[in-house]
């Protein structure tokens, strides 16, 4: 025990920590001094199992930091979800991605839009008001928002949740359970709550694509299956191989995400892409 606190010891100071604590204080600061004008969104394509073609695009926040680049969330998510101002950043957010997507179903290219909500904002009243607005100022059909929430917020407080749920179906949108596998919440009370989409976690691919046969495979298929019976669709993320892709639809998953069709992309990239897989 002794010998693992002196380890914990030299840990706290070692520069690493204090890069990191500094980089978190700077992060802070800026955010507070209005950085917000600093996001940008990339998009990152959710292609059918069946038939290869873009069903929607997932929202994925980026930081154009004026000296360090663009950054993605791991360098700000959680001090921004802490400082409270994850909720004003997904609200501009909210407001971007649903003009986006009612301006290229204007230009004949209707994409369903995901965008991932957090624990916070999930449980906060503003929630509900912040989705109406952005889809009455865009005019985007609820039904073509989708809302990816974690598989912990919903099961961090189950009955609140549910009402929660309840008041979003009862504004259109869609709902997404997303990271599935990476909490150990109950698989039958998670698809007990009125949800549409399951999103399967990449670790759970990656899982299955390392075991020969008779591995997690199965597990995958099961999964896939047992959310089908419900009504519930099933994303694979994280599809990275030809033999991911295989197994994704072994498992007769709907739809997948990953870097074999596309990395996240800026929105003026988003036509071309859906153009040239269209023609191939
Ligand atoms: P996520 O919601 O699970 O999003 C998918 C992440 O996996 C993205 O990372 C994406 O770039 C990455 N990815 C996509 N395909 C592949 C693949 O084939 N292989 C691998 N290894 N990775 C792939 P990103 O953009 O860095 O985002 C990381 C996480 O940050 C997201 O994970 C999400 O939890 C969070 N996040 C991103 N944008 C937002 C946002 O606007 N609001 C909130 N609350 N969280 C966000
Ligand atoms: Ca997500
Ligand atoms: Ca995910
Ligand atoms: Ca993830």
């Amino acid at each position: 025990a002794a010998k693992g606190a002196g380890r914990d010891r030299v840990h706290v100071f070692s520069p690493g920590l204090r890069e990191a604590a500094r980089w978190r204080l700077e992060v802070a600061n800026r955010l507070r001094d209005g950085a917000v004008d600093e996001f940008v969104v990339h998009y990152q394509p959710l292609v059918r199992v069946d038939t290869g073609e873009i069903e929607g695009v997932e929202a994925l926040l980026r930081w154009q930091h004026p000296e360090r680049g663009l950054l993605t969330p791991d360098a700000f998510l959680s001090v921004a979800e802490e400082t409270g101002q994850l909720i004003p950043i997904t609200r501009w957010l909210l407001g971007e991605t649903t003009r986006q997507a009612a301006e290229w179903a204007e230009q004949g290219l209707p994409l369903r839009m995901s965008v991932n909500i957090s624990a916070r904002h999930f449980s906060a009243e503003t929630l509900v008001r912040d989705v109406r607005v952005a889809l009455h100022d865009s005019g985007l059909a609820p039904e073509n928002l989708v809302l990816e929430l974690t598989e912990t917020s919903v099961a961090e407080d189950p009955t609140r949740a549910e009402d929660q749920l309840a008041v979003l179906r009862n504004v259109g949108v869609r709902v997404a359970i997303d990271d599935f596998g990476t909490g150990w919440s109950s698989l039958a009370q998670l698809l007990a709550l009125p949800i549409g989409t399951l999103k399967i976690d990449r670790s759970l691919l990656a899982a299955a694509a390392r075991l020969a046969a008779g591995g997690t495979g199965p597990v995958l298929a099961a999964i896939v299956s047992l959310a089908r019976t419900l009504g519930i669709r099933s994303v694979a993320e994280g599809v990275e191989t030809a033999e991911h892709l295989q197994m994704v639809r072994d498992a007769g998953c709907d739809l997948a995400q990953g870097y074999l069709f596309a990395q996240p992309m800026p929105a003026c990239d988003v036509m071309r892409w859906a153009s040239r897989v269209r023609a191939a």
